[in-house]
């Protein structure tokens, strides 16, 4: 039954429940009075209140202005920076600018204190219309300053957060090396005391940003061969005696988001320079990148309303046999399971968001919304090409940066294949 006020709140007899999201970028505050911390909420449904599924206002404000900066500054550019692989620092320093990059981070350290759904709106609108900026962004905004943030010392804050929010510096998150991918445990970049610093020596691969990066978060092991005790995480600064990025990889996507081997050669850091706490490192990463974990599927409903909206407004165009192809049915299929998708998709994605948001454990559902949003990503990026045909596969359209973007989300941060283990291993717990 619907609401009497709410046109768009299904009303429930028996059960009703209201999820409020709220969020402010730039000039409006967080107010974290409408969030739902009231008693009972955090357990869930609750007798006497509404589900609803709509934006709050706030937050149809930010994506309304993160949509126009996109559509103004980003796209005419997208596919040009695509072929040239050059990432787009000046579209970036506008993001910082306007309170993008440090949308999660407290006031205090000039971000905006905003909500993790609005960062969700912000990144599914970046990867919308280029989903390489949206994964450079990503990993400035959430990997490092987020990670920052939660566990940086006063100092480490005050130094970093501040030039990589403003977009002046870009920044870094390396974990993967070269025999340690899916196996983050086995990796073996090693960090040894030595008098009164640190040591580290290894090498990292497939770093995003790594060839422009001013800064590095680097996960390293300072004790142990394997398991989850052991690890500390360091930050870096470019420039120290010993770290050296590699020339940007030629990728087959995200080829504006430059990525690098990042290598590491007797370069020493004082203890200042550990992040969190020495061998907790692993610890810590696993659970502030949770929050990271929860945006996963961001890229890829961007990249999927990126396909539908340009499939749309193709098969409208487009004559074939007197008629616009939207008019057969084969063609209506491939749109109709595309936009289904993507709606499933999004609409999980945000309640794992709205899960964290509660204090939630989301092993089991960000696995889920990355497995299920990536797959749907990559079946509509391939549905986008077939629908505009022959033009689909040129470059003259931007369905195939879709595609070859959306394989990405199936790799990065966590393989399709590792996201089936998590979801398994949470069925099958006890
Ligand atoms: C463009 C790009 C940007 C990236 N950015 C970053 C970054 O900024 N920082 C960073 O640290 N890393 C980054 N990565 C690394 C990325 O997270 C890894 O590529 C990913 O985790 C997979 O690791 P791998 O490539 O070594 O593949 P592997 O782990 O070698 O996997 C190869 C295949 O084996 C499968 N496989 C492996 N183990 C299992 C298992 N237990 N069960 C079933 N199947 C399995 C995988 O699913 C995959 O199909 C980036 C990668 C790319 C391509």
């Amino acid at each position: 039954m619907e609401h009497p006020d709410r046109p768009n709140c299904i009303r429930d007899s028996a059960v009703e429940i209201e999820v409020v999201l709220p969020g402010l970028i730039g000039e409006m505050a967080l107010d974290h009075q409408r969030f739902s911390r009231t008693p009972g909420r955090a357990s869930g449904a609750t007798r006497g209140e509404i589900m609803d599924f709509s934006l709050s206002e706030e937050h149809r404000i930010t994506q309304a202005n993160i949509r126009k900066l996109c559509e103004r500054e980003l796209e005419p550019i997208a596919g040009l920076i695509d072929r040239e692989g050059r990432y787009p620092m000046d579209f970036h320093r506008a993001l910082g600018r306007e309170g993008y990059l440090g949308a999660l981070i407290p006031p205090d350290f000039g971000g905006s204190g905003a909500d993790l759904l609005t960062m969700y709106i912000v990144k599914e609108e970046l990867c919308r219309v280029s989903a390489g900026v949206g994964m450079s962004v990503a990993i400035c905004a959430l990997n490092f300053c987020n990670f920052l943030a939660k566990l940086g010392t006063e100092d480490q804050k005050r130094k970093y957060l501040p030039p990589v929010i403003s977009g002046e510096k870009l920044a870094s998150y390396c974990l993967t090396e070269p025999n340690a991918g899916s196996d983050t445990m086995g990796l073996q970049t090693r960090a040894s005391r030595r008098g009164d610093r640190y040591v580290i020596n290894g090498s990292k691969t497939f770093i995003t940003n790594g060839p422009l990066a001013d800064f590095f978060i680097v996960v390293t092991r300072t004790s142990g061969q394997r398991g989850v005790r052991g690890g500390t995480n360091f930050i870096l600064e470019r420039g120290s005696p010993g770290l050296s990025s590699g020339p940007p990889f030629e990728k087959l996507g995200m080829r504006c988001s430059p990525t690098s081997e990042v290598f590491l050669e007797d370069v020493e850091a004082w203890p200042s320079q550990v992040l969190g706490t020495e061998d907790q490192g692993f610890i810590d990463m696993f659970n502030t990148l949770d929050a990271e974990r929860s945006l996963a599927a961001a890229t890829a409903t961007g990249i999927a309303q990126a396909c539908l909206d340009a499939s749309l407004k193709y098969a409208r165009e487009r004559v074939q046999f007197g008629r616009p192809i939207a008019s057969f049915q084969h063609v209506q299929a491939m749109l109709v399971d595309m936009a289904t998708s993507l709606e499933l998709a999004r609409t999980f994605a945000h309640k794992v968001v709205w899960l964290y948001e509660q204090g939630r454990n989301i092993n089991r559902q960000a696995a889920m919304a990355k497995l299920f949003a990536s797959q749907m990503a990559v079946r509509a990026g391939l549905d986008a090409v077939q629908i505009h045909g022959g033009y689909g596969y040129i470059t003259e359209f931007p369905v195939e940066r879709y595609l070859r973007d959306a394989k990405l989300c199936e790799i990065g941060g966590g393989t399709t294949e590792i996201q089936k283990n998590i979801v398994a291993r949470e069925l099958l717990k006890n």
